[in-house]
């Protein structure tokens, strides 16, 4: 059974992640961290999800996303504003990432990727779907057989259980957020994606989070989690805590695939999706309440 950590264990998961931080920069050879971020602007009056259209800006090749059709966003107050651009150091294996300035220009970036061993296994490369401008994010793992089929991620199983997620749950359109993956390419067999699979593909990830530059991301599952955070904690540790990567507020949860396989844990996963929702200022269903 899960329970809330004690301020002890918090601490201590945080040293955990400034040392597994500072041990990833020794290793990359910086010998200071990032210069912080500026202060970050005061919070708009409205809710940012109900004040962009889900169309504002045109769709990276390979995108899918449509108009938000007919959801009522939300318009509690916002908590939490936009963040400041996240500095650079981790886009530098490849050199112009950082010059990249929309979507369209970072999947343009990529290209027809060779860049690791999983290029010539995949059908189509799932670069990623949805509102540029999402106040919301989510990332999971890697694409699956139905995703490296359809070149967008989440569109399996796991992927209409997110769907109902985010439309059912949290009573938005799927193209009002912005759904990607850390590896764009499918590793064979579903086996779980490879360090230097990792590392030639997590430049993108930044970039595309630097670009769309959510005020939130959901981590989907232990590897997209761990990844983004350069930890080892269990997932079971991490989830339902808020974390950050590149200067973005990060919640960590389980897989919907995970979800598929247990579904007694969604209960643990909407807990989560409902912190989400408070940070962004969007209504909560009201207790029983069907969406
Ligand atoms: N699982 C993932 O992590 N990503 C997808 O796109 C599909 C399934």
């Amino acid at each position: 059974m899960s329970r809330d950590l004690t301020a002890p264990e918090q601490r201590r998961l945080v040293l955990d992640s400034v040392r597994d931080y500072l041990e990833q920069l020794a290793e990359e050879g910086l010998e200071g961290l990032p210069a912080a971020p500026p202060a970050r602007a005061a919070a708009p009056k409205a809710n940012a999800l109900a004040s962009k259209p889900a169309t504002a800006k045109p769709q990276a090749p390979g995108s899918s996303a449509s108009a938000t059709d007919g959801a009522s966003l939300p318009t509690a107050a916002v908590s939490s504003p936009r963040p400041a651009p996240a500095p650079v150091e981790l886009l530098s294996r490849y050199p112009g990432l950082e010059k990249t300035a929309t979507l369209e220009e970072l999947s343009a970036f990529i290209g027809d990727c060779k860049r690791c061993k999983l290029a010539p296994l995949r059908t189509n490369l799932v670069f990623g779907v949805g509102n540029s401008e999402a106040d919301l994010m989510f990332v999971g793992e890697a694409p699956g057989a139905d995703e490296d089929a359809r070149g967008e991620p989440f569109v399996g199983r796991a992927g209409q259980l997110l769907t109902d997620i985010i439309e059912r749950g949290m009573g938005i359109s799927r193209a009002d957020v912005y759904i990607c993956n850390v590896i764009k390419c499918r590793p064979p067999d579903n086996r779980n994606p490879e360090p230097d699979e990792v590392a030639a593909c997590e430049p993108f990830l930044m970039r595309q989070i630097d670009l769309v530059r959510p005020r939130a991301i959901v981590a989907l599952g232990a590897f997209a989690v761990q990844a983004l955070l350069r930890v080892k904690t269990p997932i079971s540790r991490l989830r339902g805590n808020w974390q950050e990567v590149r200067g973005v507020k990060l919640m960590p949860t389980f897989h919907p695939a995970y979800l598929l396989r247990s579904p007694g844990e969604k209960r643990l996963v909407w807990q989560d999706i409902q912190e989400v929702m408070k940070l962004l200022g969007m209504e909560l269903p009201t207790r029983g309440g069907a969406r």
